[in-house]
């Protein structure tokens, strides 16, 4: 992770003032649940300053100004106007696939003529049809993707990724493609996230062996990342056709033993027992479109973030997670893209706002924190990211719109006219 507010030289303070609506989401050090999830704590008339790329003050404009002053630097304060538009905790977005080559259209023509998604991938189609090209793609061309999504995504409000490697599949191209995040990163005022994602499918020259790769993914590749610092995490598509439980389980007990955190991509296309996995504690399980009832009441007891991807369910067509369900029992939900050339490419968090309330039956006021202080604490980031107070990161989104609500409610443009990513403001 790289905190880009140490790094520079010092700033003047800034103040984003004329402020119409707040949301700090303040409150609580651990994700939200329940009914807490609809509470975003807004203010009306506010301002807030940030000082070192840290949130200074946060509250009504009187009071935040009072305190501006008394640092007695008015001259050198740089300050912005919002003009009464809204200001939130820039968007987490904790799960993306941000490096890979080129598009996947065939397998979206052919999709649109009906093949499923298990179909095209038994024909060579799916993630496999990216491997090639990121194999035979330069660091340097793939940086320049993965630092193209990360602008697209602070144009829509994000201001944290999460970003996965994936589409190299030996140990070599998983690591040239995490090193390509760690460069786009560094060219990135926001923070990234990174993680292993070597376990995404078996590649074709292991297909009458899988139990070869995931020795590989376990013996090589988490030895490497871990000696390399290049992941904070390991994630494993858990899936038919893709990695079972008991190989989860071998590469969980990998990143343990090299000190890595570890997430999965679990129940997108068939239920898993995720009992099994609870012993890992992993920081998040994704996609859960097939979760059974224990592993929805058991997901509700356990710190796991629940992460919700229903960008995936709109691009291909099929059945949404159940939010509901999930918020009802207690389950911590957060929400994120999916960014992938596959099955949900875009950047737009907004975007995954309107499905959340369209298709999932989330409030507005839930689908912001799920996608802000909840998507921190699914990266293990809770405690500096994720909603505005002082002392957190000051990492902000400002909107062009009176009412918070709607956020969710225009979708396919985009109404953000600003952000902050760790104290530097980058306007649209
Ligand atoms: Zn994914």
């Amino acid at each position: 992770m790289k905190d880009a507010a140490q790094a520079g030289r010092p700033r003047p303070p800034l103040l984003l003032n004329n402020i119409g609506t707040l949301l700090t989401l303040q409150g609580g050090r651990d994700p939200r649940r329940g009914r807490e999830l609809g509470n975003l704590n807004v203010i009306a008339n506010a301002a807030v300053l940030c000082r070192d790329g840290k949130i200074a003050t946060a509250g009504p404009e009187r009071e935040v100004l009072k305190h501006a002053k008394e640092l007695g630097a008015d001259p050198e304060i740089e300050s912005f106007d919002c003009k009464r538009g809204t200001v939130m905790p820039g968007f987490v977005d904790s799960h993306t696939h941000p490096v890979f080559a080129a598009p996947r259209l065939l397998d979206f023509e052919k999709r649109i003529q009906g093949a499923s998604y298990q179909q095209i991938a038994e024909t060579g189609g799916g993630i496999r049809s990216s491997v090639e090209s990121v194999r035979s793609a330069s660091e340097v061309d793939l940086a320049q993707g993965v630092l193209a999504a990360f602008r697209h995504m602070q144009s829509s409000g994000t201001t944290t990724a999460e970003a996965k490697s994936g589409y190299g599949l030996t140990t070599e191209a998983e690591l040239k493609s995490l090193r390509a995040i760690r460069q786009a990163a560094g060219e990135w005022p926001g923070t990234v996230v990174s993680t292993l994602l070597g376990a995404h499918v078996v590649p074709p020259e292991f297909a009458e062996k899988p139990h070869e790769y995931v020795k590989l993914v376990c013996e090589q590749m988490i030895p490497r990342v871990a000696s390399d610092k290049l992941a904070d995490f390991v994630d494993v598509f858990c899936e038919r056709g893709a990695f079972t439980l008991p190989q989860t389980e071998l590469i969980f007990d990998a990143a343990r033993e090299h000190g890595l955190g570890v997430r999965a991509h679990v129940c997108q296309f068939s239920p898993q027992e995720l009992s099994r996995l609870k012993r890992f504690s992993p920081a998040s399980f994704d996609h859960l479109d097939c979760l059974s009832d224990q592993d929805l009441k058991s997901l509700a007891q356990q710190d796991t973030v629940a992460t919700l991807l229903p960008g995936a369910s709109y691009f291909l067509a099929h059945s949404y997670p159940p939010a509901r369900r999930l918020i009802e029992a207690g389950a911590a939900v957060a929400l994120a893209t999916d960014y992938n050339p596959g099955t949900s490419p875009t950047t737009s968090m907004p975007m995954i706002l309107s499905m959340a309330c369209t298709q999932m039956k989330m409030t507005p006021a839930e689908s912001i924190s799920a996608a802000t202080i909840n998507g921190a604490h699914a990266l293990r980031l809770g405690g500096s990211k994720g909603s505005i107070e002082a002392g957190k990161d000051a990492d902000l989104a400002l909107f062009a719109v009176s009412d918070y609500r709607e956020l969710c409610y225009w979708f396919g443009g985009n109404s953000c006219s600003a952000v902050v990513l760790n104290g530097i403001l980058m306007k649209n």
